[in-house]
C-alpha cells in the first residue's frame, strides 16, 4: 500500500517536471536572446541541448512503465519562469539584465535540483534501477550548469556595479 502511494506519488512528479522541462525549453531562447553577454549566451544555448535531453530521458523512463508523461502542469516552474520574462520587460542596463537573467536562471536550476534529487531518491526506493542513472545524469548536469552560472555571475556582476556610475 505504502509503495503504490509512493509509485502515484514519482509518477505524478516525473510529469510535473516533465512539464517543467517543456516550459524551459521555450523559455531559454528568449533568455539567450536577451543576455548582453556572450559567455551567458552560449551557457543558455548549450543549457538548452542539455535540456531537450533531459525531456528525452524522462520519455525514456515513461516508456519503461508504459506510462505516459504527459498530464501535469508545473505551476512553480510557470511561476519562476514568469518573474523571468518580467525581468527581461524592466529597463535594466545590459550588465544589471545579465546579472538579472543569471539569477533567474539560477531559481530555475534550483527548483530543478530539488525536483530531481527527490525523483532520484524515489526511484530508488522502488527499485528503479535505469531510472536511477537517467536521473542522477540529469541532476549532476543541472549542479554543473549551476556551479557554471554562479562563475558567471561573478564576473558579470562585477560588470553590473562598474556600469552602475553611468
Ligand atoms: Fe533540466
Amino acid at each position: 500500500m505504502q509503495e503504490s502511494s509512493l509509485k502515484g506519488l514519482y509518477l505524478k512528479e516525473l510529469r510535473d517536471i516533465y512539464d517543467a522541462e517543456k516550459q524551459i525549453t521555450k523559455a531559454l531562447p528568449k533568455m539567450a536572446k536577451a543576455a548582453s553577454s556572450s559567455q551567458l549566451r552560449q551557457g543558455f544555448e548549450m543549457h538548452l541541448d542539455q535540456t531537450k535531453n533531459h525531456v528525452t530521458r524522462l520519455e525514456q523512463i515513461f516508456e519503461a512503465l508504459d506510462e505516459s508523461p504527459k498530464g501535469e502542469s508545473c505551476d512553480g516552474m510557470k511561476g519562476l519562469l514568469e518573474e523571468g520574462s518580467e525581468v527581461m520587460e524592466e529597463d535594466l542596463d545590459p550588465e544589471a539584465l545579465d546579472a538579472a537573467l543569471i539569477s533567474a536562471a539560477q531559481r530555475v536550476e534550483h527548483y530543478e535540483i530539488a525536483a530531481y534529487s527527490s525523483l532520484r531518491t524515489w526511484a530508488n526506493v522502488l527499485g528503479e534501477k535505469q531510472a536511477v542513472s537517467l536521473l542522477q545524469e540529469t541532476l549532476d548536469e543541472e549542479k554543473e550548469t549551476d556551479q557554471k552560472l554562479t562563475q558567471l555571475a561573478e564576473k558579470v556582476n562585477v560588470k553590473a556595479a562598474a556600469a552602475g556610475g553611468r
